[in-house]
């Protein structure tokens, strides 16, 4: 069978773009279904795999002036003491830990739109903060599944009537968000960010993500209304360069992209960890997880590190572990880890569930 032209073009591209990630192993098809990483020779322990970078992160509310928004720092609650902030916001800024950080900042293409992005939001959020969660609607899955799409086809129609206005009026229609939705649309706003410069490589990557929005929203049904509330208010707030990335596909995947391949970013020290926020590393999502992991994650400063935690042999996939639940029996195991929608069938899985 003849495979047409542009068939090939797309997996070439899409190969090209993954080969890129680390010159230590290649991401490809597995058996059990999806993708995964592959090493190409065999790796010494202790080996620095992987070096990924956040295209969209968002930190907690509570942590807003103690977290270092270009690396990440947080110093036992010290309130950072570097302020980036615009002149039409009198109360709003982002802070850095340091000089160098700032600098950092200013230094990103379109860093402005960005600042102005996240300073809005959260001017915004003063006034339209709710603790109201959407109503959850009762309905059976294939019926569920017919209200996500009638939903979203609404909303493409409310859509392309708002686009038909004058921006002036957009500020009434604004909806009230809930602290979840805001963490959700500040790390939107990152990603868009970076969509701008064309050139950023994690935002080629992020486009290849498995999205899950909609096994989630069957999972958790009150999630359609928060995801409509969340395109809404980004189509209504943000700033015109960028507006033209919005539209309800993209903005799903955008949100339906971080469901399962968000890390979150947590303190560093040791024994009680504070969630400081979450990030989007579209290189580092690649990895399946194992419950004998032969990787692991470490978090310097904004950066995530993959590290082989064992010698690797050359074809060997790549696993890390998604959920710090390894002591636990294979039952409680896989129960936790169908967060991520799989049903886990590690070597170590299958055994224990054998005997
Ligand atoms: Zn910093
Ligand atoms: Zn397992």
């Amino acid at each position: 069978m003849e495979i047409p032209s542009e068939e090939i073009t797309l997996v070439d591209k899409e190969q090209a773009i993954l080969s890129q990630i680390s010159p230590f192993f290649q991401v490809s098809e597995t058996k059990y279904g999806g993708k995964g990483c592959f090493s190409y020779e065999s790796i010494p322990r202790g080996t620095d795999i992987l070096v990924s970078k956040p295209l969209g992160f968002t930190i907690s509310k509570d942590f807003k002036k103690e977290v270092c928004h270009k690396c990440f720092n947080y110093d036992n609650g010290k309130t950072m003491k570097f302020r980036l902030s615009l002149p039409t916001f009198k109360n709003q800024s982002i802070c850095f830990c340091s000089e160098k950080c700032l600098s950092a900042f200013k230094s990103m293409k379109y860093y402005e739109v960005y600042l102005r992005s996240l300073l809005n939001l959260d001017k915004l959020y003063t006034t339209f903060c709710t603790e109201e969660m959407a109503e959850v609607p009762v309905a059976g899955v294939s019926e569920f599944i017919h209200t996500i799409k009638g939903k979203w086809e609404q909303v493409e129609q409310w859509d392309a009537s708002v686009l038909k206005t004058k921006p002036t009026k957009w500020q009434k229609l604004i909806p009230k968000i809930t602290e979840t939705e805001y963490l959700e649309i500040k790390y939107v706003l990152g990603v868009l960010h970076n969509q701008t410069d064309a050139f950023v490589f994690e935002s080629r990557l992020f486009d290849l993500l498995q999205s899950n929005e909609i096994s989630k929203v069957l999972k958790f049904k009150n999630l359609l209304v928060s995801y409509i509330t969340i395109f809404k208010f980004i189509r209504l707030t943000s700033p015109p360069q960028f507006q033209k990335f919005i539209n309800p596909l993209d903005i799903r995947l955008i949100i339906g992209n971080n469901l399962t391949n968000a890390f979150g970013i947590w303190t560093l020290n040791e024994g009680d960890k504070d969630f400081l926020g979450f990030g989007v590393y579209p290189s580092g999502s690649f990895f399946n997880h194992s419950c004998t992991p032969n990787i692991i994650k470490r978090r310097i400063n904004n950066e995530l590190h993959f590290l082989t935690l064992a010698d690797i042999q050359k074809n060997d996939e790549l696993c890390i572990d998604y959920g710090n639940y390894l002591e636990e029996p294979v039952n409680i195991r896989r129960k936790e880890l169908s967060e991520w929608f799989f049903i886990c069938t590690c070597k170590r899985c299958e055994m224990e569930a054998q005997t």
